[in-house]
Parts: C-alpha cells; structure tokens; sequence
C-alpha cells in the first residue's frame, strides 16, 4: 500500500511545503539612478549592507544609490553615458556646416546620377 502512494513521486527534488504563513524577513527598497537618469529599484534586506552603486536595470550603466530624498547617497563618480555618433559629430561641427556638406554631397550625386554614373563609385 505505502509502495502505491509513493510511485511517481520524485523523492527530495520537491518540497511539499507552501509559502502559506510565511514571514519574510525585513527588507528596504532602495533607488539607483544611472547617468541616463534611469531609476532601479532594489530590493535588499534590512540588515544587508547597501552597495553605493548597482547596475542600471534599464541600459546596464553603473548607477549611483540615491538617499531618501532623490539626492545621490555618496560621491561616486558615474561612468558617462557613451556619446552617440551625432554628438560626437556636433563636437566637431555646427549643424549649418553639416548642412552645408549634406547640400554638396547631395548635389554631387545628382550631377553623377544624371551623367548615369553608378552610385557606388566614391569619386
Ligand atoms: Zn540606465
């Protein structure tokens, strides 16, 4: 009888046991704000050390712990968020300027497309 109940029943790899009456240990939310001003939420119980700086949950930048008031808790350093190819572009040049080579460049490839020159050559 105690052989029947017991077929089918993977020994050890489960637990009967429910989460019903359960008290979780005290825990605190705290926020991380990265330099893409994301904000993570992370969950870590009372009596754990809160680390400075955690990764952004949203872009994976390093973001820095904020205090109560939305302030950064320590003075940690943050990585920059990486530049885009169009920022690095405006270091170098206004927009009239980029203008200005986007009109030429332009006009270059209507005077070759109306002399029935392929567009791949580059001269
Ligand atoms: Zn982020």
């Amino acid at each position: 009888m105690a052989q029947q109940s017991m077929r089918g029943i993977r020994l050890g790899s489960e637990s009967f046991e429910t989460a019903a009456g359960v008290s979780l240990s005290p825990r605190n939310t705290h926020k991380y704000r990265c330099a893409k001003e994301h904000i993570s939420e992370v969950i870590f119980a009372q009596e754990a050390e809160v680390p400075a700086a955690w990764n952004c949950k949203s872009c994976s930048l390093e973001a820095a712990l904020l205090d109560d008031e939305g302030k950064q808790a320590f003075e940690t350093e943050l990585p920059k968020a990486p530049r885009t190819h169009y920022e690095m572009l405006l270091e170098r040049r206004t927009r009239v300027e980029l203008e200005e080579i986007l009109g030429e460049r332009l006009d270059e490839l209507k005077a070759r497309r109306s002399r029935g020159q392929a567009d791949a050559t580059n001269n």
